[in-house]
């Protein structure tokens, strides 16, 4: 879905709502508080009054879109500009966009984000899989690459975080406390999200996965030696690391990476339905709670 799909199919705020309430009820309005569906239309702003409950209610309550004030178009079209910006967008750039203040655009690409979020456990990764680790923010390095004041990678204050990637398929990334990286807590980590009796792991040398052995195949890279040994490499998980780094340090420095785990879900949540064929469809089912 581009732009000016959107302008097409979403023309007005009525639109919006009926194609949100077909999404989430299939014409069956259903009470959000009392589950019943004798509801009946009300005349104005599309609520329905439940029979049972005898409460009024919209199609947005309980969903990302509840009790918005702004226009559904500028949601849907907030959610088609994230979904197609590989690199990111921060809500400056949504604000300009969308022709609304810099908090709005924040609390919306906020909101939204949360309908990316998907939890740890849902699929296990198999295969081959490629297992990192990476640090994401502190300040940026002025000098070479021995400047002790700004050291890099681990060993520093910036914020570790751990990603594991399927050759060709799906990738789970998230911020990680330091004592997770140590082998052991790695071990469980990793047997969280990985099919271990059906997957081949690749990963450099870091010392924290001296156990992986221990519980299935493992190949490991030597960077210092040969970047590609024929099938045996780190490349796919180290792209996305490039695309989330240039996402965060283009986009979203000047955020607070208290939020960083949000911006990773975004990352994860595009790369992982990079060939889905209408995200935009299934983004708003997972915003309405309808999909999952
Ligand atoms: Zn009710």
């Amino acid at each position: 879905m581009n732009l000016v799909e959107i302008f097409e199919l979403f023309p007005t705020e009525d639109a919006c709502l009926s194609f949100l309430e077909q999404a989430r009820w299939k014409n069956e309005p259903r009470c959000p508080y009392c589950k019943s569906t004798k509801a009946t239309p009300m005349l104005k702003e599309n609520r329905h009054h439940c029979n049972s409950c005898n409460t009024s209610f919209s199609v947005t309550v309980g969903t990302i879109f509840h009790n918005t004030k702004l226009p559904l178009q500028k949601w849907f079209l907030a959610v088609c500009l994230m979904l197609n910006a590989k690199k990111g967008l921060s809500a400056r750039q949504l604000s300009r966009d969308l022709k609304v203040n810099k908090d709005t655009a924040w609390r919306i690409s906020m909101k939204i984000r949360e309908a990316m979020y998907e939890s740890e456990q849902r699929n296990m990764l198999h295969g081959i899989v490629e297992v990192d680790e990476t640090y994401i923010g502190g300040k940026p390095r002025k000098t070479g690459p021995d400047d002790k004041h700004h050291p890099r990678g681990r060993g520093t204050k910036k914020i570790p975080v751990l990603g594991m990637v399927e050759r060709n398929g799906k990738v789970k990334a998230r911020v990680v406390r330091k004592d997770q990286l140590q082998s052991r807590k790695l071990q469980q980590l990793i047997r969280r999200n990985v099919d271990i009796t059906n997957t081949t792991l690749m990963t450099d040398q870091f010392g924290g996965y001296i156990r992986i052995k221990q519980m299935m195949p493992h190949k490991v890279i030597n960077h210092s030696v040969w970047y590609v040994d024929g099938n045996t490499h780190t490349n796919t998980i180290e792209s996305f690391w490039a695309l989330l780094k240039r996402g965060i340090v283009g986009q979203y420095h000047k955020v607070s990476l208290r939020y960083l785990p949000r911006y990773i879900t975004e990352f994860c949540y595009r790369y992982n339905h990079r060939k889905h064929e209408d995200l935009f469809n299934y983004t708003i089912l997972r915003g309405l709670g309808v999909a999952r």
